[in-house]
């Protein structure tokens, strides 16, 4: 954002597609960029994914992804295909997410496309060679894309409240607090997945196999289902990003927001 004068703000979108950045000039602040005119700005998203230039350059040292150990397949096969064959027909009658799970491994099958289409990851141990593409994160929540839409929300809505400039590293403050332990929480359970998914043939797996059947419709606090541990599940899929946002406005305003530099006053 260049400059804007409230409730109006200029924003540039950046896109690989049409243009590369290479580093930010935190300083200035501002953009640089492979071709063309760099770009001056308040403030600058680096939301440039995983092999991220802006975490980078925030860093000061090269941050490459690091490898999960684990590789993903993922197929996609046609619903009405699957119609065909007697023993594959439940899976797309009956929308459910289904996994197989094994040693080291796992395969889930589910429906997109409101039932049109059925996609099925096999997820396994990476045994690729170096260059070969690969998981940078366990994707066992496949909660990636969600947290991502939740940010860019959370931070488009703040954004929106704000009246002049000096409001802004109060924002990024607010926005930390409410993003940053609900992904970390998320990356956690996805890793904390895997290890349920993956256990290897023996008593710790019967004991697994036990509760998942046992208690399949009484599931409960730490069931080895997450998609059915009714806490998790209120957690996870109950959250409301625009209520979180109004209550930390809330309180920001009236001057009780932890760890601000008090942007606020200005408004008073
Ligand atoms: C096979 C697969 C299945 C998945 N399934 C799910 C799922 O079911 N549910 C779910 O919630 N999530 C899922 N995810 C995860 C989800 O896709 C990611 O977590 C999510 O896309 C991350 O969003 P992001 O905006 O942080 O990064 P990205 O989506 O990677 O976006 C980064 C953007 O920055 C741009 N960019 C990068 N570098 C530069 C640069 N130097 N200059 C300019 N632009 C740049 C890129 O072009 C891109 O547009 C899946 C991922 C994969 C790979």
């Amino acid at each position: 954002m260049a400059e804007f004068s409230p409730p109006n703000l200029l924003s540039h979108i950046v896109n690989e597609d049409t243009v590369h950045l290479t580093g930010i000039d935190f300083e200035t602040p501002r953009v640089l960029l492979a071709r063309g005119k760099d770009f001056k700005a308040d403030i600058v998203i680096g939301a440039d994914g995983l092999k991220s230039v802006c975490r980078e350059a925030l860093l000061g040292w090269k941050d490459p992804p690091r490898l999960t150990g684990d590789l993903a397949y993922r197929v996609t096969v046609s619903g009405s295909e699957m119609r065909k064959h007697a023993n594959l027909q439940d899976l797309v009658e009956s929308p459910a997410i289904n996994f197989w799970m094994g040693p080291d491994s796992h395969v889930v099958g589910y429906l997109l496309k409101g039932g049109d289409l059925y996609n099925i990851v096999l997820a396994c141990p990476d045994n690729l060679p170096e260059l070969d593409p690969r998981l940078k994160e366990l994707p066992y929540l496949a909660s990636g894309a969600a947290m991502a839409v939740e940010d860019g929300y959370c931070l488009g809505r703040l954004l929106s409240y704000i009246s002049s400039r000096s409001q802004l590293p109060d924002i990024l403050t607010i926005y930390e607090a409410l993003r940053k332990a609900r992904t970390t929480r998320v990356v956690k359970q996805s890793s904390h997945y895997q290890q349920i998914f993956h256990i290897h043939d023996g008593p710790r797996q019967e004991e697994r196999d036990r509760q998942l059947a046992e208690f399949n419709e009484e599931p409960y606090e730490g069931y080895p289902n997450k998609w059915r541990d009714p806490v998790f599940r209120e957690w996870l899929w109950g959250y409301d990003v625009n209520v979180e946002v109004e209550k930390a406005w809330a309180k920001y305003e009236k001057g009780q927001f932890p760890l601000i530099v008090g942007g606020f006053r200005s408004r008073l």
